[in-house]
């Protein structure tokens, strides 16, 4: 098969089909909430408020699950970004233990979910295994098992180079770190799975429908929101534009769950969102026994660099390798530019892939923040969670159920759900310079390039 463009993930699902969207279909003139975006964060926020009873429009500017949420590695994981000690310098123990628990809540979460709404999207506790790319980050790994184990009550086991064959068939890493708790599933059933949990739920989703403006108005003297939807601001990348008649709706309340897609709609969010580009590649289906030794226990891999490579296998038995190949977000040049960066990483990882064929290549974009640290709640009056830095899998869907428990609590004036992230300090670009063109992007490349050569 020639190499394909295209989402591997998007050949083994079949989305739901959402409401018609301003196009053919008025939106509703009043909701109780108005989300943006139907991702997992969105999707699972929708749910629990249609669950507690209220009117949920999901505005979504392209298709269900098209941002990162279809497009991503499948690895539902532990922990943050960031390591263990820097969080501790940044947060104290306290509210670091509270955002551990949090991180260790959302893969419960997911698993919840999946059970509760019978998601079929193979998810399974597999575990993850990040493997050292230096003798330094080994020795790290020592410190970091017991900093967790002592702070967190939670287990991580180092694995010495000698043991690392019974984990990965690649003999270039200096060892490894193993969760046991990690999970895998297949994204794009589990993101068309939530948009059924929530159209189940009761809420409405709008394809096609891209909030343009959103504006402070009263309705029947109640305070709220005006969204206007209408013809796209900027061209979209790797899906062809339908243009459509624009539309408007009145909402109480607006949360904007968009991710490394958030745009001039929510300018003060777009300024604190830096969007990095991640690639993917899948290679043809592998025997059966070339599988097991490249990933004995089907673990969900990524290595120890900043610039770092993930992988794991597929259902069907593809190796599926991504990185950071370009730090720009998918266009087609960059897509088509990775394939070939990934294809070497993948082979100095595991020559035994050298005469393998790559079916797929595609790309997503990822929504770092100045810290590197997931944000949530309210800000000018808009409820919002995004920065997730490529670990969103499972804290996008506990955000999105967490805001929205947090939206029902200040709209009934009910006790507040405890979310570590709602309030933390959310910086900006140093010295306010930028405005959402992330003209920074290669010297950031650069000088990650440069820690990994250094660290
Ligand atoms: C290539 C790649 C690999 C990744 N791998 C992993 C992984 O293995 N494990 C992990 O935990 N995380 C991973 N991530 C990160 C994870 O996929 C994301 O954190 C998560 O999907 C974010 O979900 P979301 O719902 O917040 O955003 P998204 O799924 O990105 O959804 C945002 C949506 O908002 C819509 N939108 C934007 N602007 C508007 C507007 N004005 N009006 C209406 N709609 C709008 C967009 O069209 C988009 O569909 C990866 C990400 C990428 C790109």
């Amino acid at each position: 098969m020639p190499l394909k463009e295209q989402n591997y993930w998007l050949t083994t699902v079949e989305f739901p089909k959402a409401d018609p969207g301003p196009k053919s279909g008025p939106l509703p003139e009043v909701v109780d909430v108005a989300v943006l975006g139907a991702g997992f964060t969105g999707l699972s926020a929708a749910r629990t408020l249609a669950q507690r009873g209220a009117t949920v429009a999901v505005l979504e500017a392209e298709t269900i699950g098209w941002g990162a949420s279809s497009r991503n590695g499948g690895m539902v994981l532990t922990g943050m970004k960031l390591g263990v000690n820097q969080l501790i310098s940044m947060y104290g123990r306290e509210l670091t233990q509270r955002m551990y628990a949090a991180s260790l809540a959302s893969m419960d979460c997911v698993e919840q979910m999946v059970q509760e709404e019978k998601i079929d999207c193979g998810f399974a506790r597999c575990g993850h295994l990040e493997v050292a790319c230096k003798q330094k980050h080994f020795d790290d790994y020592a410190r970091q098992a017991e900093v967790i184990a002592r702070e967190f009550h939670h287990t991580l086991r180092v694995v010495q180079k000698n043991d690392l064959p019974g984990e990965i068939g690649s003999t270039i890493y200096y060892g490894g770190l193993v969760d046991e708790t990690s999970a895998g599933c297949n994204p794009a059933r589990y993101v068309a799975g939530l948009a059924r949990a929530a159209m189940k739920a009761g809420a409405q989703i709008y394809e096609r429908a891209r909030v343009q403006t959103i504006e402070r108005d009263s309705h029947h003297g109640e305070p709220g929101w005006k969204l206007s939807t209408g013809a796209p601001d900027a061209p979209v990348r790797g899906t062809p534009r339908r243009t459509r008649a624009s539309a408007a709706l009145w909402a109480h309340e607006v949360f904007v769950a968009t991710s490394g897609y958030t745009g001039r709609a929510t300018p003060a969010l777009q300024k604190k969102i830096i969007p990095i580009g991640s690639f993917i590649i899948t290679t043809e289906v592998l025997p059966e026994k070339l599988a097991h030794e490249l990933s004995p226990r089907n673990r969900m891999i990524y290595d120890s660099k900043n610039y770092l490579y993930y992988y794991r296998l597929t259902p069907d038995r593809r190796m599926l390798f991504g990185g950071r190949a370009a730090f720009f977000p998918e266009t087609d040049q960059t897509i088509r530019r990775s394939a070939e960066i990934l294809r070497c990483g993948m082979i100095d990882v595991y020559p035994q892939l050298a005469d393998a064929k790559i079916d797929y290549v595609w790309g997503g974009t990822l929504d770092f923040t100045f810290d590197i640290m997931p944000h949530a709640g309210e800000m000018n009056g808009l409820y919002y969670a995004l920065g997730y830095a490529g670990h969103g899998v499972a804290m996008a869907t506990y955000q999105g159920q967490k805001i929205a428990e947090l939206m029902a609590a200040d709209r009934a004036g009910g006790a507040k759900p405890d979310n570590p992230f709602v309030g933390i300090p959310f910086p900006g670009a140093p010295l306010g310079l930028y405005n959402g063109n992330p003209w920074f992007l290669p010297l950031a490349g650069a000088w990650y390039k440069f820690l990994d050569w250094v660290s």
